[in-house]
């Protein structure tokens, strides 16, 4: 587990300023959520805290460690992205154990992690299946697996339900608010609809044209927006 802070981050691609000076404190074993607009800068933040993307300015801690020089290998961060692209000619099994056998983590410890991570994310009857042989479902537990399998301090989640149909949607959002209880890790979570950010979030992050409008609780953002920005994406009655 582990706090975020961001300080002062603010990210340029070229001229443009996409993220503006933020100033965030994610709290430790928190189920944080960042909503907003497309092309706010969600992405782009997530990308940061990961290491994928280098800020232009400011500071990144996870636990009391300042990351900034950090590769993302090195940050204890696993993500898991809408377009979790699984090996397709690989089993379930194959697909989960990949991460670890790069790490050269031993068999018998790999089969105790898949065996226990497959029961969690209920994929053990699928675990010698190839990827087409599952439901949308299935193989977004797959890649949940793939990152849940190295430990992570802090799990990275980029509008990962976006391809899925709306049942399917909202079952997986109480399966990773589940997930979330049962692990007790750091979760960010990253999605542009409203609904998923108050349903999911114990903490949500509005952020517009790079710039944070608001934090807090669901209800203390939807009772007392901060401005009107904040009113009309959250639908507060005016
Ligand atoms: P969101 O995830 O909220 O939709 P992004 O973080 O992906 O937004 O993008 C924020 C802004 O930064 C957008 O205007 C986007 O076009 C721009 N952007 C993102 N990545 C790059 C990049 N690699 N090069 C140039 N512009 C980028
Ligand atoms: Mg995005």
């Amino acid at each position: 587990m582990a706090e975020i802070i961001l300080k002062n981050i603010s990210k340029k691609f070229k001229e443009e300023e996409v993220v503006k000076n933020l100033n965030v404190t994610i709290r430790d074993g928190s189920f944080t959520v960042l909503v907003g607009p497309s092309g706010c800068g969600k992405s782009t933040t997530l990308r940061m805290i990961a290491g994928l993307e280098q800020q232009s300015s400011g500071d990144i801690w996870i636990g009391d460690e300042c990351v900034n020089d950090l590769p993302p290998g090195k940050r204890n961060i696993a993500m898991v992205f809408q377009n979790y692209a699984l090996y397709p000619t690989m089993t379930v099994k194959g697909n989960i154990e990949f991460g670890l056998k790069n790490k050269k983590v031993p068999k018998k410890e790999r089969e105790k992690l898949i065996r226990e991570i497959s029961e969690i994310v209920g994929l053990t009857d699928y675990l010698d299946k190839k990827p087409n042989k599952l439901s949308g479902g299935q193989r977004q537990r797959v890649a949940l697996a793939r990152a849940m399998v190295k430990k992570p301090k802090v799990f990275i989640l980029d509008e990962p339900l976006s391809n899925l149909d709306a049942k399917l949607r909202s079952q997986m959002r109480s399966e990773l608010i589940q997930l979330h209880k049962k692990l007790g890790t750091t979760f960010v979570y990253v999605t542009h609809d409203q609904v998923e950010a108050m349903s999911m979030g114990d903490e949500i992050a509005i952020l517009n044209k790079g710039t944070i409008q608001q934090m807090g609780s669901p209800m203390n953002v939807y009772h007392e927006p901060n401005n009107i920005f904040t009113a009309e994406f959250i639908g507060t009655p005016a």
